[in-house]
């Protein structure tokens, strides 16, 4: 076993990376790893985070696996291990200044000092200036790895200082090998989530052990098929914006109430007293964060929806042409038929532009009620 075992279906980053921590030639001081959600950024930099710290075992070093160095930074208890994690929704800029100190220190005991920062695309500008020069002139014991979705998502300034390493979209073999070698998921049920997903390892892995995530996408499916004029259409939004409202909302309160409880017991308020006035504007500005982070994450919640749908008629466009590939839906066999005996691919390509549409205008902040009805009205069969 090594710390490269997780990071699924990427030889390429990890021949790169292995290198990098072993050969002081190859090593580079800021990393910027890029790949679409789910091909495992942030297990690809804890991975090199623990390959770096690496002290080896039985002359085998690079991420052994199993030096005290490599399982404590695979656990994040590694003390020169650093992890901005991605549920924040802005990376604010003192916590950045924070984060320059922190790199300014050198290592307490490993070999390296490491900062992640697991969703560099969600700094503003001014807060990337900060950063920098930090990038640019690290001390010698400190390396910066920075994950965003895409280049493009870093500004410019970043890009050019960091040595870039692009992680592609996984086979779905591999995902569901991790799944069954990690979580001793049935090798069936691990291919079917796998490509259900399209190889988002999270995604994956929830599909494969959650009944409810997968009866969620299994209804968001059935939609397409239930529509048949307007009316419907127009219910259909509404119930995929109630169903994202519902999960943005089970998934966030119970770390709303514990924010803030935190807040007023470092506030000094016990439960129940009134707030004074001075504290209130603090407590504003939690719940305006939190509020941000629920839309954020309804947001997140309806594009999966609209991947899934996307991967639906791509099944369609499938059957249609006659061509031979591994069906992203192959449970849902029956409706990828009727929709494909129902339409011509023309009609399906229409209506895959349409959803991809409704991606950008939500992106583009647009009400989602009004994006997907829009979508719907385009998704229902036309004469
Ligand atoms: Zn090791």
């Amino acid at each position: 076993m090594s710390v490269w075992d997780d990071v699924v279906g990427q030889p390429d980053a990890v021949a790169l990376l292995r290198r990098a921590a072993t050969d002081p030639a190859a090593m580079t001081h800021a990393w910027l790893l890029t790949g679409p959600p789910g091909s495992g950024r942030s297990v690809a930099a804890r991975a090199f985070a623990a390959a770096l710290q690496c002290t080896g075992t039985d002359g085998e070093t690079g991420g052994c696996g199993r030096c005290h160095a490599c399982t404590t930074t695979l656990a994040g208890t590694h003390p020169d291990l650093t992890v901005v994690a991605t549920d924040k929704v802005v990376i604010t800029i003192d916590e950045v200044r924070d984060l320059i100190m922190t790199g300014a220190r050198t290592p307490s005991s490993g070999r390296f000092r490491v900062i992640v920062v697991e969703d560099a695309d969600r700094m503003a500008e001014r807060t990337t200036n900060v950063l920098l020069k930090a990038i640019e002139e690290p001390p010698p014991h400190t390396v910066w790895v920075l994950c965003a979705p895409s280049a493009q998502d870093v500004l410019p300034t970043i890009r050019s200082r960091c040595r870039g390493v692009v992680l592609r979209v996984p086979p779905a073999q591999d995902v569901a090998d991790l799944l069954v070698r990690r979580d001793g998921v049935d090798p069936g049920v691990a291919l079917t989530a796998a490509r259900a997903a399209q190889s988002h390892v999270g995604l994956a892995r929830r599909l494969a052990r959650d009944d409810d995530a997968r009866r969620r996408r299994d209804a968001v499916l059935e939609i397409a098929r239930r529509i048949r004029g307007v009316g419907d259409a127009v219910l259909a939004a509404g119930e995929l914006v109630d169903v994202a409202t519902a999960e943005a909302v089970a998934t966030t309160a119970e770390r709303d109430a514990v924010e803030k409880a935190e807040l007023l017991r470092a506030l000094g308020v016990h439960e129940g007293d009134t707030l004074p006035p001075r504290l209130r504007s603090q407590l504003k500005q939690l719940e305006d964060d939190q509020k941000r982070r629920a839309t954020r994450r309804q947001r997140d919640v309806l594009d999966r929806s609209m991947v899934d749908l996307l991967s639906l008629y791509r099944d369609v466009l499938v059957v249609q042409l006659g061509a031979t590939v591994d069906l992203v839906n192959a449970e849902h066999d029956a409706t990828v038929r009727a929709l494909a005996a129902d339409s011509t691919p023309e009609q399906t390509i229409r209506r895959m532009d349409a959803i991809g549409t409704a991606r950008e205008r939500l992106e583009g902040n647009v009400a989602p009620l009004l994006a997907l009805e829009a979508m719907t009205v385009a998704l229902r069969p036309q004469g």
